[in-house]
């Protein structure tokens, strides 16, 4: 009896060492459905990726994301955010995935994963009407760029080292940081193409854009490490997207908003 007692309690432990087990691989892409939401972090200052329209966070990837979300049969939930903090609270797992035209780095691969990339990009110098800079006048020039970007990289000297600005200015967006180039408080902002384009669209009479690329980048969704399962099925979402033009087609849609 005892015996039958001993060879019961080893079954009932692992059992529960089972379903433990079970648990912890669960897939994420599985919780986020047991949820029926999915939460995503962005920074509503970068149009038209993101920006606020009628106080609701718009742009192409919320119409990305809302793809992700129907193809998951679930609803999409958005926080807005500083961009600096995007990365670090996917990375704490607060949110399920990170959607804020964010560039792929090395250093960034480190915190998070990425999706397939669904953009190409490149910083791009916004100045007064009628100035024309180019990277080789950075090192005497001020610098506005948004916190913790790409943009604010560059012009620090963190792309290549000979490349750098005497003084960078950082703003908690690139549309504030414009506000003081158009006062002529700093001598350019340097930010990613396409908001660059819609900063000079806004401010046509005042302000324009140099036509260098100053850096190649490639956008890609951010999940906590390890996210196979959802992060699969981002990639799934993004894959169908590029494939039926649908991104191009968000773009041209939220440009001039
Ligand atoms: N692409 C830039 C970066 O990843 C800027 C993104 C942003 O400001 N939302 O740093």
């Amino acid at each position: 009896m005892k015996k039958f007692v001993k060879i019961m309690a080893v079954i009932a432990a692992m059992g529960v060492m089972m379903s433990f087990a079970g648990c912890a691989s669960t897939p994420t892409a599985s919780k986020v459905k047991e949820k029926g939401v999915i939460t995503m972090a962005t920074n509503a200052a970068f149009p038209p990726f993101e920006y606020l329209k009628d106080n609701k966070v718009s742009g192409v990837d919320v119409d990305v994301a809302n793809e992700i979300a129907k193809d998951l049969g679930v609803k999409l939930e958005i926080k807005d955010m500083e961009f600096d903090m995007v990365i670090p609270s996917v990375k704490a797992g607060k949110f399920d995935f990170g959607a804020a035209g964010i560039t792929i780095r090395e250093d960034r691969l480190k915190e998070v994963d990425f999706s397939v990339e669904y953009v190409k990009s490149s910083q791009y110098m916004v100045v007064q009407k009628g100035k024309s800079f180019t990277k080789d006048d950075l090192a005497n020039m001020v610098i506005g760029v948004q916190q913790g970007t790409t943009g604010d990289l560059y012009a620090s000297g963190d792309f290549d080292e000979d490349v750098k600005a005497k003084e960078v200015k950082q703003y908690k967006s690139a549309v504030e940081a414009a506000g003081d180039l158009k006062l002529g408080r700093i001598d350019a902002v340097i930010v990613d193409e396409l908001p660059a384009k819609t900063i000079v669209e806004g401010a046509a009479d005042k302000l324009e854009l140099i036509d260098e690329k100053l850096t190649e980048e490639s956008y890609a969704l951010c999940v906590k490490k390890g996210n196979k399962t959802l992060l699969d099925s981002i990639n799934k979402t993004l894959e169908r997207l590029m494939n039926e033009g649908k991104i191009d087609e968000y773009v041209i849609n939220h440009m001039g908003k």
